[in-house]
Order: C-alpha cells, then structure tokens, then sequence
C-alpha cells in the first residue's frame, strides 16, 4: 500500500525525533493531515523562524529567546535574583532543565556543549575553557559546582576541570552520587538531583 509521498517525507522527518519511532511518526502524520490541519499550520509556523527566534545565550549557552537588538540572553541570566557567585557547570541544556527543574541551584549557570572523550577524539581543546575562565573572572564566581553525568566521560571532564579552575582559585565542588553511575542528569529525579546539588563535595 502506497502513501502519498508527502505523507511519507513528513513520516521519515517525525521518525528522526528522539523518542519517535516510526509507528508513532506514522499516527502522528496521519493526525495532522486527516484531523488537525490548524496544528499542522501553526507547528510549521513555529518551527520556521525557531532558529531566528532561539538561539544559545551569550553568557551561558543556554537557550535564549532573540530581544529586539538582536541579543540573546536567557532567563537565567537575566534573573537579577541569582547569586552570581555561584556557577553551575552542566554538559547540555537538558540537564540545566533538570537541574532547574530540581530548584536546588540558586546560582548560574555555564553549558559545556559537549565532554571530554578521548576514544571520540574530543580532547580538552575541543571545550569553551577560555570562555569559561572568562565568565568566572567577570562575575566574581567564587564557588563552581560541576554537574556534568556520574558517566566515563563526565568523570573525566570533572576532573580536568576541577585542575583548571582550582588553579584559578575558585572553589569547585562535584555533585554527589546520588545520580546513579552512568545515569542521565535529564531523566534523574527532581528529589534526586536537589539531593545531589546539596550534597555536593569539594573536588
Ligand atoms: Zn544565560
């Protein structure tokens, strides 16, 4: 049985979503165009100029809606009531949700992008330190909490991490392990992840 091809390119785009198989890519197709075409509009509408709109924070690399200069500045950083003191270093923008989502972190916060992997060939020059090292300076940060994942990888980053910024004289500190080995910060429960955040140890 054939499908009309646009049906089957708007199947094989939804199947690349994480969590998106192609059954439910298929229903989800199917929905839009037997019974929800104002979805259908309004979603492409959304997605069009999504890239414009969003974009990472200049500060934090976290995700930023565009101001009218242009500028990209996220919540967070805005967030006057913050302790900028206080930094929270994380892999990706999931799991700053995560841990927000926790509301143990008061501070701010500092997206690596990606971690140290050796066997990937992401050396330590392949991380924003400069960035980083810059941030620190300019907010005064006295204590630096990493969050990066209890994996092989996030172990690793910690560390090389911890070297540099002990050496910049700021406090660094690790989250604790309440965040099972090997775990995702992102699927770690909000009671979890306040329990990791509080009983976090100095590195
Ligand atoms: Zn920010």
């Amino acid at each position: 049985m054939s499908s009309p091809e646009p049906l089957t390119r708007l199947v094989r785009l939804l199947a690349r979503l994480p969590g998106v198989g192609e059954k439910t890519a298929a229903r989800f197709a199917l929905h839009f165009c037997l019974e929800n075409a104002e979805l259908a509009g309004a979603l492409a509408a959304e997605l069009e100029h999504l890239h414009e709109r969003v974009g990472p924070c200049a500060r934090c690399n976290n995700l930023a809606e565009r101001d009218q200069d242009g500028a990209l500045l996220c919540g967070v950083c805005r967030d006057s009531r913050r302790d900028a003191a206080l930094l929270c270093i994380v892999a990706k923008v999931q799991d700053l949700v995560a841990v927000e989502r926790s509301g143990a972190m008061r501070g701010r916060y500092f997206v690596l992008g990606k971690l140290l992997s050796p066997l990937d060939g992401i050396g330590p020059e392949a991380l924003p330190l400069a960035a980083l090292a810059a941030r620190i300076e300019q907010d005064r940060v006295s204590e630096v909490i990493i969050a990066t994942p209890p994996s092989v990888d996030g172990e690793a980053t910690a560390l090389l991490l911890a070297r540099e910024l002990t050496a910049q004289g700021v406090r660094v500190t690790r989250i604790a392990s309440g965040v099972p080995h090997g775990g995702d910060l992102e699927f770690a429960d909000q009671i979890t992840l306040g329990r990791a955040i509080d009983g976090r140890r100095s590195l």
